[in-house]
Parts: structure tokens; sequence; C-alpha cells
């Protein structure tokens, strides 16, 4: 008997690994749906025009690529921020958004979402029904710095082929690294999808966003995610929402979204309660038990449940131009509404805890261009004491109302109850 050539058949393994390699292995399997480069930018290339718009807006963007590295592996993360710099209508106060996008690399879509609704602030691309004065007219009122791309190592990745790939660019879920109910695993936990890391906080691409986070102190935090249609506010780690009024502003917050923007068919409650599972060590649940982030949330825009769970292209991002187009209009739409109405929501909130009023000042300008330092409460200190004594009695007046308000809207029917206030039509 003729001994088997072990050598030729070594040889021809090594060079199909590194087929896969080059190609990235699921790229390398005909059965699964490609990356629609028509539709779908470069990681490079969608950096390359957030940065082209900055340029062209300097009187609305500024733009800053924020560092860090652990052990040899480093990350980037360029972070835009839209301050018109005009005096809002209501005096010296400004709600400050935090919005992340692309966590997750194989969710390409969120990322697409970022840069459309960067040209919109502009004014470069319009929305139907929304003119550029309506538009500045409740932009004013706001700063809003935007990730468009939090985990490009993780990216770089599904763009080499990837497709499945979640984590970052050494196999840490960036949403599992986060200090709140860090490392805890359930029954179901699989590595590929949900590895924490070695700590809290142990991805480069984390500290960045905790520092950012720290330094801005957000009002609103959304995280934006693919794979299903949901808006989730905490609790993550465990099947409830936060006690009191602003929980019941989360919520209905969210319903006027799901009902505006995704023809309510979107899931709506917290992550852990919704989503079928709990997760661990997540953005959001430390957005708002540390950082305090009064309105803190997760939105999921896109997800293909018919696809087949190897197929991520598909189930994670929308592949004919039509779904595309449709799923970036709508989200577009929806986040204009958010900042549209996300003040008002938050000056009711504002209303009720009159007494944390430091959460509530407005920014300055050390804030607002990431240099950091704690500047609030600066404008508050300057306010005379007469001033301030109507003020407290106006918020008093106000806090009566909302909560006459609350216990009404507790006994009817909730749609009919909550403020009034306008939608972007599509
Ligand atoms: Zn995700």
């Amino acid at each position: 008997m003729g001994s088997i050539p072990l050598l030729p058949i070594l040889y021809l393994l090594a060079f199909l690994r590194l087929l896969c390699f080059v190609n990235g292995a699921n790229s390398s399997d005909p059965s699964l749906t490609p990356i629609p480069r028509h539709l779908y930018h470069s990681c490079d290339s969608l950096l390359k025009e957030v940065k082209a718009l900055v340029h062209r807006h300097p009187e609305k963007l500024t733009a800053e690529t924020l560092r860090e590295d652990d052990k040899g592996y480093a990350a980037e993360i360029v972070v835009v921020t839209y301050n018109s710099a005009k005096i809002p209508k209501n005096g010296n106060l400004k709600f400050r958004v935090l919005l992340s996008f692309g966590q997750h690399g194989r969710e390409l879509i969120t990322s697409e979402v970022s840069l459309r609704l960067l040209s919109i602030l502009t004014g470069e691309r319009t929305m139907p029904g929304v003119g550029l004065n309506l538009l500045n007219s409740f932009l004013d009122n706001l700063v809003i710095k935007m990730v468009p791309m939090e985990n490009w190592n993780g990216r770089k990745l599904v763009e080499a082929g990837e497709f499945c790939e979640r984590r970052n660019g050494r196999g840490v879920d960036l949403n599992r690294n986060w200090s709140v109910d860090w490392g805890k695993k359930e029954k179901d936990y699989d590595p590929y999808e949900e590895n924490p890391g070695t700590g809290p906080f142990s991805e480069p691409e984390t500290q960045i966003m905790r520092k950012l986070s720290q330094s801005f102190e957000p009002h609103v935090w959304v995280n934006v995610h693919s794979g299903m249609e949901a808006l989730f506010m905490p609790y993550d780690h465990k099947n409830v929402t936060p006690d009191g009024l602003i929980s019941h502003l989360m919520r209905s917050l969210l319903e006027d979204l799901n009902h505006h923007h995704c023809q309510d068919k979107c899931l709506v409650g917290s992550g852990g309660g919704s989503v079928g599972y709990l997760a661990h060590g997540t953005s959001t649940d430390y957005m708002h038990d540390i950082v305090k982030v009064p309105m803190a949330f997760t939105f999921e825009i896109y997800g293909d449940s018919a696809a087949s769970s190897k197929d991520c292209v598909k189930m994670f991002n929308p592949v004919d131009e039509a779904s595309f187009n449709k799923v970036i209009g709508n989200w577009c739409a929806a986040f204009l509404m958010l900042f549209q109405t996300g003040p008002g929501w938050l000056d009711i909130a504002r209303q009720a805890n009159f007494t944390d009023l430091g959460k509530w000042v407005s920014i300055d300008a050390s804030v607002v261009d990431g240099r950091g330092g704690s500047g609030r409460g600066g404008k508050l200190e300057g306010l005379d004491l007469g001033m301030q004594e109507l003020r407290t009695y106006f918020r008093l007046f106000m806090l009566s109302s909302v909560l006459i308000m609350f216990m009404f809207c507790s006994r009817i029917s909730k749609s009919k109850c909550r403020p009034s206030m306008s939608s972007i039509p599509l």
C-alpha cells in the first residue's frame, strides 16, 4: 500500500487558508449576499465624505479624531460636532445629543444613516416637508456630537469578507465592554458574539466613548444598531425599565417615534425585556446609570428576520436600493423628530426635577469643543437671586401642572394625553 503524499495536501490547505484570509472566510461562500458596493461606502470613503462635509461647513460642523491604544492595539474614532453657534431662542440653553453609529462592524447601514443625517444638518440634502427654516428653528437649540463609525477596526474586517463580525479588531464586543453588570454571562452566552473583553473598558474604543460621554454630558444618547426594528430604553441587563416620570417620558417619546417613523412595527421597551435576552455591560445602561444621561436609547433600525443566520450582510442591512433609501429616509426623519421634540420632553422632566438644576444648565464653549472641563453652572451663577426665585416659583407651578397631567394621563388614554408636538412628515 502506498502512503498518502501529505506534503502536497498541506500546501493545498495552506493555500486555501490564505485565499480565505485574503478574500474573507464568508465572502468565499457564493450562497451569501456580498456587500452591495453600489449602495454602501467603504469605511474609508465614508469617513472621507464626512470630513469633506465638515470642511465645506465650518460654520456648523467641526471634527476631531480621538485615539487610544492598549498593548499594541490602537483605535481611532472620528467625532463630528454640529453646533450652529447661534444663540437659541430660549436663551442660553442648548441640549446636548450624543449619537453613535457602527458600534458593531457588520451593521453597515447605521453609518450610512449617520452620513446622510450630517448632510441634512448642513442643508446639502433635504428631507421632503422639512424646509431649512424649520430645520434651523430647532437645530439652533442643540449641540449634536455624532460618531459615524465607532468600530472602524471591526468594520475593516467585515469589508475584508468577515461578514458576520460584530466585534472590534481583536474580538471584543464593544457593547459588552462597559462597567454596568459587566462580564455576567447568560446560559446561551456565545463568545463569538458577546466577548466582553478582559475587564470593563479594556478596549480603546470603549475608553474613547467613555471619555467623550463624560466630558460632553449629553441629555440624549442614542446607540444606533441594526438586526431588528426596535426602540429600546434601559435596562439591557435586567427585564425592567427605570422608575419615575423620566421613564414614562422616554417611553412616550419612543412610542411617538415608532408611530411616525417605524409604522408601529418597532418593539418599544427595555432592551432586556423586549429583545429576548439580557445583555450585560452595554453602553446604554452605562449612559443611564453612570453618566446619568436623562434619555438613553438604543435604536435598532433594520433587520431581515427571513435571512439565513449566516447571511449577515442581508440580515443586518437592506441590500436593494429601494429598501436602502427607505431605511435611510425613515431614520433620518426619526432623528430630526428626536431633535425637534426631545428638548420639549426634557423640559417637562426638568420642571419635575427642578432641584437637580445643575444637570440641565447650558453648555459652555469648552464642552462643545470637546476640551472638557466642568463649565456647567457658570451661567446660573451669573443670574441674580430675584430671577432665581421667580424661576423656582415657575418651576413649582410647572411641576404641579405636570404631576396633575401625569395623574390624569394614567387614568385615561395615554395617547390623548401626551404633550402635543408636531412630527416631521416624510
Ligand atoms: Zn448591534
